[in-house]
């Protein structure tokens, strides 16, 4: 065994296999991989080989494309059979909802250059000849979806890997790592120590107990599941005998199973609601190549519906019942990238669609650690989307929620119930006594919108318009015609001191800092150019500075700070030690004016000031700013000030007709001025320039991404970020919501990144980016709506005081 290398993989399955390879491809060939049994001993030996293009996200969409495509160059390079079926699948729709998410599933993929085909239940029945067509009212079909052989690909990476210098140790247990103060690691093995500059986590099933081997608590759980294979049947013959191919693969969502030929006869598995985890504490080390006890019982709810689905499966004898465990994150998706505060430390776990996954898993996770960058979006998988706050517990409930939700509908309104309120503020229940209905985002419950006095506070989940309709309506008219109040502790604050802060903080960002007591709008890039982050700075001294961001990249955009930081400069997240709220409309001054003694007329504290004064007795920094466009104070406090400061203010504004206004009524308010946002508009996919953040960009001093930013404005960006306005349709209309095509001419051109209704100004906008020769003023479009392409006319500037004058008034 080697006594150091650059790279040491923890754990032998899909995951490690491709991350180890994926290293060798970008040219690190100090590597080396230990596993504790074999290859593929965790979750990776018994998994069904499924695979498909399809994701929610569609940067995972790409990186699946990516590892569907990757496994016949494998195959080829290693010699080694990776048991590849390309038979199609088809997602079978039962009820209206199901068939127009098909219909948005279909319209992001093309966009992904995927070519798949919504068909009726008659012509799905002739590819699957099984199904019993009066349960479906349609399809979409996918030509890309298969299956492979789980081990033949593992061992297809790891002989790649090797023959490019990597080594693999089996029979090697990882029982200890220890951090040097240098950075690097001690791997501690039952056979000996190996010094790793950097160590991955790709211990799957155990990759939280590896992770604890390094102080860490990582979100992830393992559930058990199940599928049978059936004997022979006399049906797939007959269907194999008449088109000389394999049946295509069958995902019935109403019956919460997946189904395929598996040899001769079928493979079905469930997602079922009576899920168990495995090993909610702790997984054990004997646990080797096994399998858990089946439980029929479990599993015979969706057993029955499929039986009435397929009905020629009820009569099939049953060969064997698979349970095996596998993990998940939170949310369903992988954890990937450096661990936040842990130098050198990598993960690539929680994946749960291994095969599916693994190989845009190893090839981000590579370019990263070789490059810094991990080369594409992936947010959706970033380990840093998740906080301290996602515990043990948490963890357990949101997984077995995911889990149980595997083949339903999550809507775009929709808000998931599981291991929640978590984190609150301290107004959590003055805003609840207002009949708040809540959202969460990283872990923080912030206020949708206020329901109507006596009526429940509970949104119905839809694709078109809701129950919160006229009532967000009727909040956006507060803000613009008298003035609203809202809870904005859901961004990320920061703050940075020390001496050298300024210059540091201009080294990394786009604009100029602004003067002591101002705040203004900078975007953060990477070397190549792209946007790390937007930020509000203010600047309250020389060398003393808050940063406002979007929460859930809080521990994203504190990795990114962290890892730049400077010599004498500090760097603090504040987490909820700094909470707000947020007065917004034409009344808004004379509100806080009537609570402090500082003056607010314009000459004395203009739009973008920020200062420190007192509200009431409540000591506060203030922003003369606010995301609804309108006269407006973002004021920041202590959270033991923050119900003082809301009965303060509610108190007030009674006077001046103040109304309560949540993040729904903020998202249409921000539309009709034309406010972009984090991870819709501004994303590490897109340019500034692309962004059109010309405002926040100046090329009068050094920062990172400079060079890059030149050399675009030059040439001129490819594509950019357009503004719509939309015509839905009339008798059952429909926002956007994200990631829909938007079509020119009969091709799709461009995508939707994110758009609302705007009710104050009665329009339906929406945000996308479209080819640069394109994005005139005036040009017309069609933005492809649950299955409708609506026209869609580009617009030169907000719809609403596009001089800005009501936030400067
Ligand atoms: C019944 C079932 C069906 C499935 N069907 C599909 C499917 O159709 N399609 C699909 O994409 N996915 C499927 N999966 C999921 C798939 O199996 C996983 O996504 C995949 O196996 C994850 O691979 P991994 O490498 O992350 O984890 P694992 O396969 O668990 O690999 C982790 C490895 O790390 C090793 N290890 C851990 N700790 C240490 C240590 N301390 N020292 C040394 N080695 C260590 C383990 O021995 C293990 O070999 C299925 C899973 C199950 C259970």
């Amino acid at each position: 065994m080697k006594a150091s290398a650059q790279v040491v993989v923890i754990g032998g399955g899909v995951v490690g296999a491709s991350v180890l390879y994926h290293l060798t491809e970008m040219g690190w060939t100090d590597v080396v991989l230990v596993e504790r049994k074999e290859l593929t001993a965790g979750s990776t030996w018994h998994a069904a080989g499924g695979m498909h293009t399809l994701n929610g996200d569609p940067n995972v969409a790409k990186l699946q494309q990516y590892t569907v495509n990757l496994y016949r160059e494998i195959e080829q390079r290693s010699g080694q059979d990776c048991g590849i079926h390309m038979p199609g699948g088809l997602m079978l729709a039962d009820d209206r909802e199901r068939m127009d998410w098909l219909r948005m599933a279909q319209a992001r993929g093309r966009y992904l250059g995927m070519d798949m085909e919504i068909i009726s239940a008659a012509e799905a029945k002739e590819l699957f000849p099984l199904l019993a067509e009066q349960h479906f009212i349609g399809a979409l079909f996918d030509p890309a979806e298969g299956h492979v052989d789980p081990t033949g690909v593992t061992r297809a990476y790891a002989i790649c890997a090797r023959q490019a210098g990597a080594e693999i140790y089996q029979n090697t247990w990882v029982s200890d790592l220890r951090q040097r103060p240098d950075g690097t690691w001690d791997v501690i093995t039952d056979s000996g120590e190996i010094h790793a500059e950097h160590i991955v986590n790709a211990g799957g099933l155990w990759a939280r107990e590896v992770g604890r081997m390094a102080g860490l608590e990582l979100p992830v759980l393992a559930m058990e599941h199940m599928y049978l294979i059936t004997e022979d049947m006399e049906e797939v013959a007959e269907y194999n005998a008449a088109t000389g191919h394999e049946l295509p693969m069958g995902l019935d969502f109403s019956g919460e199973n997946y189904i395929r030929q598996e040899r001769g006869g079928i493979l079905l598995g469930t997602y079922e609601q009576a899920c168990v985890p495995w090993s909610p504490r702790e997984a054990p080390w004997t646990f080797d190549k096994q399998l858990l006890t089946p439980d029929l019982d479990r599993i015979s709810p969706s057993l029955e519906i499929a039986f009435k689905h397929y009905p020629a499966l009820a009569d099939a004898g049953i060969k064997t019942v698979i349970n095996g465990p596998f993990t998940f994150a939170p949310d369903g998706n992988p954890l990937v990238g450096p661990v936040p505060g842990l130098r050198n430390c990598w993960v690539a776990c929680a994946v749960m669609a291994g095969f599916s996954q693994g190989g845009g898993v190893g090839l981000t996770l590579a370019r990263w650690m070789v490059d810094g960058d991990p080369g594409e979006d992936i947010w959706a998988m970033d380990v840093a989307r998740y906080g301290d706050w996602a515990s043990l517990a948490y963890t357990n409930a949101k997984v077995r929620e995911n889990y149980s939700r595997r083949f339903r509908i999550t809507f775009p309104n929709e808000e998931l119930p599981a291991g929640r309120p978590l984190h609150t503020t301290p107004v959590y229940d003055r805003l609840t006594d207002h009949n708040a209905v809540w959202g969460a985002g990283y872990g923080l419950e912030h206020p949708l919108w206020f329901q109507r006095p006596g009526e429940e506070p509970r949104e119905d989940v839809t694709f078109r318009r809701s129950n919160a309709f006229p009532v967000v309506a009727d909040e956006c008219a507060t803000v613009r015609e008298r003035v609203g109040l809202t809870e904005c502790s859901n961004f990320a604050k920061y703050r940075v001191t020390g001496a050298g802060s300024a210059e540091w903080l201009q080294g990394l960002f786009t604009n100029r800092l602004p003067r002591a007591g101002r705040i203004n709008l900078t975007a953060a890039l990477d070397p190549s150019g792209h946007i790390v982050g937007e930020f509000s700075v203010a600047r309250v001294g020389t060398d003393d500075f808050f940063l406002f961001g979007s929460q859930i990249a809080e521990a994203h955009h504190s990795r990114w700070f962290r890892g730049h930081l400077a010599d004498g400069v500090r760097f603090d997240a504040l987490g909820l030690s700094l909470v707000g709220l947020s007065l917004a409309g034409p009344g808004a001054r004379d509100v806080l004016q009537s609570v402090t003694g500082a003056s607010l007329a314009t000459a004395d504290y203009p739009f973008m000031a920020f200062r420190r004064i007192d509200v009431g007795m409540i000591p506060a920094y203030v922003g003369r700013m606010t995301y609804t466009g309108d006269l407006g104070y973002e004021i920041w406090v202590a959270p033991e000030y923050q119900r003082a400061l809301f009965d303060l203010l509610w108190q007030a504004g009674q006077p001046h007709g103040i109304g309560l206004f949540g993040f729904r009524a903020l998202m249409s308010l921000r539309m009709e001025k034309m406010f972009g946002t984090w991870f819709r508009e501004y994303r590490p996919i897109y340019t500034p320039a692309e962004a059109q953040m010309h405002r926040s960009l100046k090329l009068d001093h050094d920062f990172i991404g400079r060079a890059a930013v030149e050399a675009e404005l030059e040439r001129g960006p490819a594509r950019t970020l357009g503004y719509f306005e939309v015509d839905p349709d009339p008798a059952e209309p429909a926002d956007v919501v994200g990631d829909e095509p938007i079509w020119h001419d009969g091709a799709v051109v461009g995508w939707v990144t994110s758009g609302a209704y705007a009710h104050y100004s009665r329009r339906s906008l929406a945000f996308g980016y479209v080819p640069s020769e394109l994005a005139m003023p005036g040009a017309t479009f069609e933005v492809e709506i649950i299955g409708q392409r609506r026209p869609a006319r580009l617009l030169a500037e907000p719809v609403l005081d596009p001089a800005g004058r009501r936030m400067r008034a």
